[in-house]
């Protein structure tokens, strides 16, 4: 969602440039043709080609603002986009980023860092992003874990995973399933938990994550 609106900001910022474009030679011409009619005639010639070569270097700035909207690192394969789960008609999002209530007291209780995503048994994870795995093991209270250093501020987090599909050190491309759903750890269904960090500090994933994927 938030990489939706920068991209909507990026195409704002270069419409107002394609406009500038326009405008400015336009103006100049007019303010130029004024001054020549009130004093010395200017050569023709030549404000033409202050303006060609004026418009030419607003083309030029346009095209790189272009390959900034190209660059962007929301839109890239490192920017951890990507649903990890597939969710079959069974899979939900079991619990959301954000202090979560206790069952039986209803009193707010642990910060939860990341989201739940339950599915199936064994149900394929996929790396939300590209990068180096940075960490594939058991972890704990959150059971065989993958961590994923995406080299850009960015780290992706699956836990109480079934099976661990990679190793450290190994470099994933995003969209590479990574490991299959489990309930090992501290865990009272199937169910992975997905984390997102950013400069280390985890982060809501559902600000970063595209629209959920099923089937
Ligand atoms: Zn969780």
């Amino acid at each position: 969602m938030r990489h939706s609106i920068l991209r909507n900001i990026l195409r704002g910022a270069s419409a107002l440039l394609i406009a500038a474009a326009v405008l400015v030679p336009a103006l100049a011409v007019g303010a130029r043709s004024a001054s020549a009619a009130a004093s010395v005639p200017v050569s023709g010639r030549s404000s033409f080609d202050d303006v060609a070569s004026e418009a030419e270097a607003f083309r030029a700035e346009l095209a790189l603002n272009q390959e900034d909207v190209k660059a962007a690192p929301d839109d890239g394969e490192y920017f951890p986009h990507l649903w990890p789960v597939r969710f079959s008609e069974s899979g939900y999002v079991s619990s959301e980023f954000g202090n979560r209530l206790d069952p039986v007291t209803e009193e707010k209780t642990e910060f939860h860092a990341g989201i739940d995503l339950a599915d199936k048994p064994n149900s394929k994870i996929y790396a939300a992003a590209a990068g180096t795995v940075t960490e594939a093991e058991d972890y704990g209270g959150y059971g065989l874990t993958i961590l994923i250093d995406h080299g850009n501020g960015y780290e992706t987090r699956y836990s109480h995973c079934s099976n661990l599909l990679v190793s450290e050190g190994d470099t994933v491309v995003q969209g590479q399933i990574i490991a299959t759903m489990g309930a090992t750890g501290r865990a009272t269904g199937v169910h992975c938990d997905f984390r997102v960090y950013l400069d280390g500090t985890a982060i809501d994933p559902m600000t970063v994550l595209d629209p959920p994927e099923r089937g």
